[in-house]
């Protein structure tokens, strides 16, 4: 299965995998995550 980026909508944490996370490990929000393409992933996290 192909890795994708997503991004909690909450707190802009952003996780790479199969899947985001179901709670977000920085924020404790569940189903925050939503999913976003490389180029926003790397705006996110400022490179
Ligand atoms: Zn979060």
């Amino acid at each position: 299965m192909e890795k994708k980026f997503f991004r909690c909508n909450v707190c802009n944490d952003v996780h790479y995998g199969n899947a985001g996370p179901e709670t977000c490990p920085t924020c404790q929000q569940k189903d925050a995550y939503v999913e976003i393409d490389t180029k926003e992933a790397q705006k996110v996290m400022g490179l």
